[in-house]
């Protein structure tokens, strides 16, 4: 069986099928990190892509999950080893490439642990440095900074269904773009 599939395209559930080249897990779900045709054999769910391996570059979409946050820069955290990102694991976000306009703080568009849209925007000597500030780019899935409960990603203020409290997140606004 083989289907084309886009990063972030629901693949499998990890009981059935182990991420393998070209995608990820994620709570159980297994999801495709690069572009190409999904492929489910030996319990393993990944994806082919007859593009030459190149290196990461400027505009490159990425998806990555929110590792450690500082006054002006954060850590993140490929989800998977892309085909392009030959040794990188983690990535740099400026709080300037948060969202258009001035941020304060990091908590205000996303926390540690949540899962984000975002794009290349520098490849320097010492780390890749991503940008989520088109609306397309954001946060994709998000958990509560105080009980961890996944929150439902619609809109930008968000209250926790589980322990009640209210925080806020950019989100990506669910376009066509890839
Ligand atoms: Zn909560």
């Amino acid at each position: 069986m083989i289907d084309l599939s886009i990063p972030g395209d629901q693949l499998a559930i990890v009981e059935e099928f182990q991420p393998g080249f070209g995608a990820f897990e994620e709570e159980g779900i297994v999801y495709a990190s690069i572009p190409g045709t999904a492929k489910m054999e030996n319990a393993v769910a990944k994806v082919e892509n007859q593009k030459a391996v190149r290196a990461l570059a400027r505009g490159d979409l990425v998806y990555s999950i929110v590792r450690n946050v500082y006054d002006q820069v954060a850590l993140l955290e490929f989800q998977s080893v892309p085909y392009r990102a030959a040794t990188n694991t983690y990535a740099y976000m400026r709080i300037a490439h948060v969202q258009r306009g001035f941020t304060e703080h990091f908590r205000d568009v996303f926390r540690i642990g949540d899962f984000v849209r975002a794009r290349v925007h520098e490849v320097k000597p010492l780390g890749i440095y991503l940008t989520m500030a088109d609306a397309d780019l954001g946060v994709v899935r998000a958990f509560c900074a105080s009980c961890r409960h996944e929150l439902p990603v619609t809109k930008r203020d968000l209250t926790c269904k589980n322990c009640g409290r209210r925080q806020q997140r950019k989100i990506a606004l669910k376009t066509n773009s890839r």
